[in-house]
């Protein structure tokens, strides 16, 4: 089995810690065949404010290219980038992901809109379900308008807020009223030539997918790739086997690999 982690951090996150190199060991450990480094660059910062500074791309190509080189015949390496709110500032995003080497982009939205109040979901205190759908409304409105972008290449971890909304703050919501919504952001996802990630959130999130799959599946969708957003070692390659038995019970027979950009279908 090909196995792929598509969505893992580095201490060149603001919240990782952890050089490349161990990243690479310990995806060789896990047994993957391929690992795809994807920093965080938002576009906002945690408070929604514009984040002032152009990504700096030299540590990112540094580490990645010594890594790559360590592991050549041992583990594929790709270079890509977790990119957030892409939607809100369209130049300055072509102009961060006008970069050659790059093989993979995530598009993820971590924060609410100014008008929901800008703050990273994480930072959301959610006391209430009716805070949950304030912010899920305000969510998927956003995502509606980031998947036709050509600022990303898999739509990234569609269901995220539910995590802080009901494994951490013990909320129960149902996505019963975005079904409708979802649905046609998965529609404009495949006629826009894009992939959706499974992101198992570390081991975390594997069944949860399920009902998205379905719905993809539905409107056409097969671009997919695999993540486990690992910001540690013991967590890469976390979920992986799980989602490719996950995404064949769904129907899918491939996961996708990117290389400079472009998809390659790989059997599962
Ligand atoms: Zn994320
Ligand atoms: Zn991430």
């Amino acid at each position: 089995m090909y196995y792929i982690d598509y969505h893992t951090h580095t201490k060149l996150s603001p919240d990782g810690e952890v050089p490349l190199m161990e990243m690479a060991e310990a995806a060789v450990k896990a047994g993957l065949a391929e690992l795809c480094v994807t920093d965080h660059y938002d576009l906002v910062d945690q408070d929604g404010k514009p984040e002032p500074n152009a990504y700096d791309w030299a540590p990112a190509l540094e580490q990645w290219r010594e890594a790559a080189e360590r592991y050549r015949g041992r583990l594929t390496i790709r270079l890509g980038m977790e990119f957030g709110s892409a939607n809100r500032y369209p130049d300055r995003a072509r102009a961060t992901l006008d970069q050659p080497e790059l093989d993979f982009v995530i598009g993820s939205l971590h924060n609410l809109t100014p008008e929901a109040g800008a703050r990273d979901f994480y930072f959301v205190d959610y006391t209430a379900p009716e805070v949950c759908y304030a912010c899920l409304d305000d969510y998927f409105a956003q995502m509606l308008r980031l998947a036709p972008l050509p600022d990303y290449d898999a739509l990234g971890h569609i269901i995220y807020p539910l995590r802080y909304m009901c494994m951490r703050d013990g909320q129960t919501v149902s996505l019963d009223r975005y079904w409708e919504q979802i649905r046609e952001i998965l529609r404009t996802v495949v006629q826009t030539g894009h992939a959706i990630e499974l992101n198992t959130y570390n081991g975390r999130t594997t069944t949860d997918w399920l009902p998205v799959l379905k719905s993809y599946k539905e409107v056409g969708g097969e671009l997919i790739t695999v993540g486990s957003d690992a910001h540690r070692t013991e967590n890469v390659g976390k979920g992986v086997p799980e989602a490719y038995e996950l995404l064949a019970q769904a129907g899918f027979r491939y996961v996708t690999l990117y290389e400079k950009r472009q998809p390659r279908p790989v059997k599962l």
